[in-house]
């Protein structure tokens, strides 16, 4: 193979996206292209310098990385005599120049495919290629968020249009009511793991039906349920075109439900009576729900759903009823509108939320459909939420730690590893932290003069520095630091312990209270205080995301609990020495141990629904996030010692480091879906 069939293989499977190695060749085949397209190799590879690409050291640079990737799609896998799985999930997000993805759900399922694929399992994804993704964000002169949709173009990506074995593109067929939709699809390598995206973009499709595969969560609620069939039975019937064969069908929240209708309806086709077809589905899904915010969950009112579901309704030899009943938590109720998370609950061999305390808020939300059990018996479980530590982990950090402990990705979900953090010294611990957050300032100051949001900027490289990145969510809670302006100010003000935080965040186009939010937020880099020291990096994304958690001291979460389902951003701080200060919401109550890290106002007890009213959960809250950081983080960052060390922050730092990396990692998360989920249980 010549060097450039090389890099056209690696270039053609998204491992390189968690392989720091593989995209430096690339950036070295033209720096500013790969820089001005989000990092995307296929880019830079074709416009890539041709002196470069002859030179000798390059190639042997390039010999290696392929062998690396070869030897990966030939390991042995990781855990045996795993049944074939199908995962769906209504986004993904993969890598900063394939946005298909609005946040945590799809950086989720990102991980999950990833590490699936680093474990070796047979496993396949399945979503919708969001071509114009979720939206690009700029601000106008009032600091007010503005909507762009930028195309992606497969040419520019590794998607591969899925073609029979004439070359033909395969296309499966839904119905939209009585009217067929025609849906070809893109395929897109994660390393081992295939994913499969559907599109309706195509000329056997009127002008209407073509857009709806193009954006996701925007378009109301007849676009979601038109977007749902498509995923869900769209889905599945694409798997059977292509010959994919699957035990087990992984639900990754509610969107994809209908998928198990689809099942259901092969198998009444196949002449099975009612009880034993619905019997053979729920052996074969699994479900995952992640929304402890009840207006979170698929509602469709009855009229619109039953005229959606027509034809498809009569496939199944259904009344209106009888079907509209597998979504209503009362299925004798004929009133309430049809909800995806209890059909994928009622047609599902097991369930889980995504943190302990989500396990037990959803055991909460859904006790109505099992009227005869006690809240514990509800058969909702929980499988806590990781994260892929390869794409997470920034360069620097990846190589601090290789030169510690050799291949310390190889064992990054084992607990013994990380004990290893022990010897590493305070000053090397310290300068660690300093240079990771060296980097981000310098990357804060760059973004910052290049984005259409002006502000600003006097980050210093030794202040203690705080994060703040998620979607603008109202719940979460953005600007709950300057809820007392006076307060806050008085924290920034300080010359002797400077602080300074960095947000970054999209609201839902047509969330007004969020996008206020962002407002509020953005109207505190003018205030004199606090001026330079507050900076909004706009267009949240995930290189964006990497330099946060990586740079950031602190990171700040403070919803209002319990709708925080679990949160990742935080886990992705840890093996870069952050320190969490957050809620007692999500993940965070299964990290926290009293030394690694703080939390905000009372911690997490079996009692679920926070008992105060929200605008008093809202004021205390804040009163302990002042109070914490007044008392606790500040003085813990500057308090020194003679060598200018602040031995106590160091020793956090390395808490953090033993204790969380290996227990959040998408690693350890997939194979507890193995283990706990996917494998069949041996009475079946
Ligand atoms: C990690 C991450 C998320 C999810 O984070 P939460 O903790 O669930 O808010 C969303 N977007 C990006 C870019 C991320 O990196």
């Amino acid at each position: 193979m010549t060097t450039r069939d090389k890099l056209n293989a690696l270039a053609a499977n998204l491992w390189w996206s968690w392989n720091p190695e593989a995209q430096e060749l690339f950036r070295r085949l033209n720096p500013d292209a790969f820089e001005q397209h989000a990092s995307n190799p296929r880019i830079a590879l074709a416009n890539a310098n041709e002196d470069v690409l002859g030179d000798a050291s390059f190639a042997r640079d390039v010999d290696e990385v392929y062998d690396a990737f070869s030897t990966y799609m030939k390991r042995t896998p990781e855990i045996e005599d795993v049944p074939r799985i199908s995962y769906f999930c209504m986004e993904f997000g993969l890598h900063e120049s394939l946005p298909l993805y609005s946040g945590g759900l799809g950086i989720l399922a990102g991980d999950h495919a990833k590490a699936a694929s680093d474990l070796g399992l047979p496993f396949t994804a399945v979503g919708i290629f969001l071509k114009e993704g979720y939206f690009k964000q700029s601000f106008d002169d009032e600091g007010m968020q503005q909507h762009d949709h930028p195309a992606i173009d497969p040419e520019k990506h590794p998607l591969a249009r899925v073609t029979d074995d004439a070359g033909d593109p395969v296309t499966v067929t839904v119905h939209l009511g009585e009217s067929p939709l025609h849906l070809q699809a893109w395929h897109l390598k994660l390393g081992r793991t295939d994913l499969y995206l559907l599109d309706s973009d195509i000329d056997a499709n009127p002008e209407e039906y073509r857009s709806l595969t193009r954006r996701l969560y925007q378009g109301g609620n007849l676009v979601r349920l038109q977007q749902e069939i498509i995923l869900g039975i769209g889905g599945l019937r694409l798997l059977d075109a292509i010959g994919t064969e699957t035990d087990v069908y992984h639900l990754n929240e509610g969107h994809c439900a209908f998928l198990t209708l689809e099942l259901l309806r092969k198998q009444l086709d196949s002449g099975q009576p009612l009880q034993s077809a619905e019997e053979w589905v729920r052996e074969r899904c699994v479900f995952t729900t992640h929304t402890p915010v009840p207006a979170g969950h698929d509602r469709f009112k009855p009229d619109v759903f039953t005229e959606q579901m027509t034809a498809f309704r009569e496939q199944l030899g259904f009344s209106e009823e009888e079907l509209l009943a597998y979504g209503r938590p009362d299925p004798e109720d004929d009133e309430l509108p049809f909800t995806m998370t209890v059909l994928g609950l009622r047609l599902s061999r097991t369930s889980n939320g995504v943190s302990k305390l989500n396990g037990h808020v959803a055991r909460q939300q859904w006790q109505e459909m099992y009227p005869n059990r006690p809240l514990d018996e509800v058969p909702i479980g929980h499988i806590t939420n990781g994260i892929h530590l390869p794409t997470w982990t920034v360069p620097h950090a990846r190589a601090f730690l290789g030169q510690r402990f050799g291949n310390w990705l190889a064992r990054r979900h084992d607990p013994e590893f990380w004990q290893q953090v022990e010897d590493i010294p305070d000053e090397d611990l310290w300068r660690y932290r300093s240079s990771l957050r060296g980097l981000l300032i310098d990357y804060a100051q760059k973004a910052n003069s290049q984005q259409t949001l002006k502000q600003p900027f006097d980050l210093n490289p030794d202040a203690l520095t705080i994060g703040f990145a998620r979607r603008f969510a109202t719940y979460k809670r953005a600007p709950l630091l300057f809820s007392d302006v006076d307060r806050a100010a008085e924290l920034f003000a300080d010359s002797d312990r400077p602080i300074q935080i960095l947000y970054a965040g999209k609201a839902h186009p047509e969330d007004k209270g969020g996008k206020r939010f962002i407002q509020q937020i953005v109207e505190m880099t003018e205030h004199p205080a606090i001026e330079g020291k507050l900076i909004f990096l706009e267009n949240y994304n995930m290189e964006i995301g990497r330099m946060l958690v990586s740079g950031c001291d602190v990171w700040l979460n403070n919803p209002r609990r319990p709708y925080e389902a679990s949160g990742t951003s935080g886990q992705k701080i840890s093996v870069h020495g952050g320190l969490n200060l957050s809620i007692a919401d999500g993940w965070w109550p299964e990290g926290y141990n009293g030394s690694n890290g703080w939390v905000i106002g009372p911690e997490a007890t079996g009692n679920l629904k926070d008992p105060r009213p929200e605008k008093e959960q809202d004021k205390q809250d804040a009163e302990a996030l002042y109070t914490m950081l007044e008392e606790h983080v500040v003085p813990t960052f500057y308090q020194r010692d003679e060598d200018g060390y602040p031995r106590e922050w160091v020793a956090m730092m390395r808490e953090a480091m033993k204790t969380l990396p290996h227990a959040f990692s998408a690693k350890r998360m997939v194979a507890d879906y193995v283990n706990t989920v996917y494998r069949i249980p041996a009475n079946v």
